[in-house]
């Protein structure tokens, strides 16, 4: 017998079934209805965001993992001159130049690495053969492994900063040319006013001996001016010739007679030679070094120059009693020469410049010597030459040590070895180096 209370319930539960089916159907048909009208609103944003891309005046790009662009917008066209198909599947960095190329992909890697924004400057190819400047900023979209890049036209930027550059430079060059004139009529005039000063003395002491009926003129007055005019020709020899060194050495026309050298014979001689020229004087000279002989491949001349200079200083900016020491060691394949003297010092702020042109750091009117502020120059770029370094470490008042670097090498054919210049042609060149030196 059917139970009134299970037909309700069978009722029921069918009811309720349909009603689930309605409300599941209903269920759909609204997410139908979202899902589409979401879709529709995705790519209205989509078609938008195009839009706005390619109405945007800079340069926008997708790239994959290998840089090649897979997606780009107008500003290709736009700013650099490219059609969409010519830079599809490209490599990106075909279209910078080179030098820039190689500071983009480290760039690019960093920020894949790191995941942050990565921006650079580079110049980038035009269709037309141009290049324009493009500041790119680019990040990397690692679930997607997509780099995301855009770029920036700033080549009217960089052109005006460029022009604003070459004018300063012009004007420093400007400057530049003043004060060397300045410097050189102030190194040329003083030496040729002692000199000139000299042979008018010198005239006047004939005159007023020929006025005496042919009284002798002093010898020990003739020869004290003789030396004051050889000595003032020699300063005048040494600006010349380090001017017109610094001058080729500048344009590269500068070229050293490399030979196989003992170059602890050379440093030695020249050491010992200016210890005796100093001989009179309380300036004391020392070599040391372990090592007896090292052959290596340099120019002699511009060694024993190098060395000239460096021992010259260290007399000219000497105090009362003068210690030098010359040193010769050997590390990493290079031979090393230290030159230290207890002299006046250099301030620390000075050490980079003294290597400039026309660098004195003392430039009072009373001070002890002359110097033309170019023999350093000169040490330096002949050192470069040798693809050695040279530099100063110095403690004011307590004094300086200058050391310079040259790589050992052989020249493998050449048999004859070289052990330095004779000790006439050492004295010459110690008269020229140290010319500027009064009390000696
Ligand atoms: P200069 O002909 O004036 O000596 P350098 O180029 O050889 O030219 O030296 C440049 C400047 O460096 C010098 O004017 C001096 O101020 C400083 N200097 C060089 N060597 C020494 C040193 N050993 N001690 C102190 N000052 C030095």
């Amino acid at each position: 017998m059917f139970n009134i209370f299970d037909q309700l319930n069978d009722q029921l539960l069918i009811t309720d079934q349909v009603a689930k089916v309605q409300i599941c159907n209903a269920q759909k048909s609204i997410v139908h209805q979202h899902s589409s009208e979401k879709l529709k609103r995705y790519q209205a944003l989509e078609q938008e965001l195009q839009t706005f891309l390619n109405i945007a005046t800079d340069v926008h790009a997708i790239l994959n993992e290998h840089l090649e662009i897979i997606s780009c917008n107008n500003g290709f066209q736009d700013i650099l001159g490219w059609e969409e198909s010519e830079v599809l599947k490209k490599n990106y960095v075909e279209f910078i130049d080179y030098p820039d190329a190689v500071q983009i992909i480290t760039a690019i890697n960093e920020c894949k690495a790191s995941g942050q924004v990565a921006t650079n400057i580079a110049k980038c190819k035009c269709k037309d053969g141009k290049y324009k400047w493009i500041e790119w900023r680019g990040k990397y979209i690692a679930n997607k492994k997509i780099h995301l890049l855009t770029g920036r036209d700033i080549t009217l930027q960089k052109e005006r900063e460029e022009e604003r550059l070459a004018k300063r430079e012009a004007e420093e060059l400007e400057m530049l040319k003043d004060e060397f004139l300045i410097n050189m009529s102030h190194e040329l005039k003083t030496p040729l006013n002692v000199i000139y000063m000299t042979l008018q003395l010198e005239s006047e002491e004939i005159k007023s001996a020929l006025e005496k009926n042919g009284q002798e003129i002093e010898l020990n007055i003739l020869k004290r001016h003789d030396k004051i005019i050889q000595r003032n020709v020699y300063r005048l020899l040494r600006l010349i010739r380090n001017l017109t060194e610094i001058a080729k050495l500048e344009s590269d026309e500068y070229r050293l007679n490399f030979i196989n050298c003992d170059i602890v014979s050379i440093v030695r001689q020249i050491s010992l030679a200016v210890a005796d020229h100093m001989q009179s004087t309380k300036v004391k000279i020392t070599f040391d070094t372990d090592i007896q002989e090292l052959i290596t491949a340099c120019d002699p001349s511009a060694i024993e120059q190098i060395m000239l200079n460096l021992l010259s200083n260290t007399i000219k900016y000497r105090k009362d009693e003068s210690k030098v020491r010359v040193s010769l060691t050997v590390k990493d394949n290079k031979v090393r020469v230290t030159v230290k003297d207890n002299g006046i010092g250099i301030p620390k702020t000075e050490l980079e410049y003294i290597f400039k042109r026309f660098a004195k750091i003392d430039t009072s009117l009373n001070r002890k010597c002359e110097g033309s502020g170019t023999g350093l120059t000169v040490s330096k770029y002949l050192v470069e030459l040798h693809e050695g370094s040279i530099w100063a470490k110095s403690q004011l008042n307590k004094g300086s040590s200058f050391i310079f670097e040259i790589p050992i090498v052989q020249i493998s054919d050449e048999k004859d070895i070289y052990y330095g210049s004779t000790s006439q042609q050492i004295e010459e060149k110690c008269n020229i180096e140290f010319s500027d030196i009064y009390d000696i």
